[in-house]
């Protein structure tokens, strides 16, 4: 009893505190990818060759302008030659990214559970950043998380000596359910508003979230999309909204301001519940219980 932060910190052997510094810097590393991963897949640009450059100038970036973070604030945010803008997202994704490889590495410790939830935590990253801007999500991203989560489900049973295959089959069943609940919601949604309520790619993302969180997730991913979703769309009313998008997509169809990237919302439920996992549920059920 009595433990102070610094005492507990004091217990915290040195090479905990090197594997978390480096977790951090290897996670704000992969971010710096995942920004140019978002950037240019949807513009069907590689995303290896060319390297960094200014797309203001074209000037190349060095290796000492393009560490994660740092050279966002040592450059102010601006080209080093022609001082064009560079978007603040770009160091956020990276600090966010970092902070969550050393959050599921503090919450599963460094193993093939930690390893295979950051792989699926990237691809959702991706999904969300993509989802943001242009309000399309890619079949095959979905597809390649579906996988990540099935391989997630096995380095839960093999870490945790559960049975091989079944945390693996109950959960890509239950994926397939979320999925046709989902799709089922959308499709009701969208007779009762008369128009497109729900974009394609929400439902088959909602599977493959639940194949890599298992069953209970489905309620709880469900509630936490629709409250934060809600309070998103809350605040942007209460701002005057954020205008018409300045996206056209092939079949003509353009987002207004009462549409939602709904894939960002169910990504960060779904990293939510990857760092959180029992404390969110204890938290639900309790809240629940106050209903009852
Ligand atoms: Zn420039």
């Amino acid at each position: 009893m009595g433990a102070t932060l610094s005492d507990e910190l004091a217990l915290v052997p040195w090479w905990t505190t090197f594997v978390l510094i480096s977790t951090y810097l290897f996670g704000s590393c992969i971010g710096s990818f995942l920004n140019v991963v978002i950037y240019r897949v949807p513009a069907g640009k590689s995303v290896v060759h060319p390297g960094s450059a200014c797309p203001q100038c074209n000037h190349p970036i060095a290796w000492y302008d393009n560490l994660p973070v740092v050279s966002w604030f040592v450059l102010r945010g601006q080209c080093r030659h022609c001082k064009a803008p560079f978007s603040f997202r770009y160091a956020a994704v990276e600090l966010f990214v970092g902070l969550l490889a050393v959050g599921l590495v503090y919450r599963y410790g460094l193993n093939t559970l930690s390893v295979s939830h950051f792989v699926a935590a990237s691809i959702m990253v991706v999904i969300a950043g993509i989802d943001h801007d242009s309000f399309l999500i890619d079949d095959r991203m979905t597809l390649s998380l579906a996988v990540t989560g099935l391989l997630t489900q096995l380095a839960q049973a093999y870490e945790t000596g559960a049975p091989v295959w079944q945390g693996p089959l109950y959960a890509l069943a239950a994926g397939l359910g979320a999925f046709g609940l989902l799709w089922f919601i959308g499709r009701m949604a969208s007779q009762i508003a008369g128009e497109e309520a729900m974009g394609g790619g929400d439902a088959p993302l909602f599977g493959a979230i639940v194949i890599l969180l298992g069953p209970a997730a489905i309620p709880l991913v469900l509630l936490l999309t629709g409250i934060q979703g809600m309070l998103f769309w809350l605040l942007l009313r209460s701002r005057g909204g954020v205008g018409q998008h300045e996206i056209e997509h092939e079949d003509g169809w353009t987002p207004s301001d009462r549409h939602l990237p709904m894939g960002l919302f169910l990504v960060l439920a779904a990293i939510e519940l990857q760092l959180g996992g029992s404390a969110v549920v204890d938290a639900y059920l309790d809240f629940v219980a106050t209903l009852i």
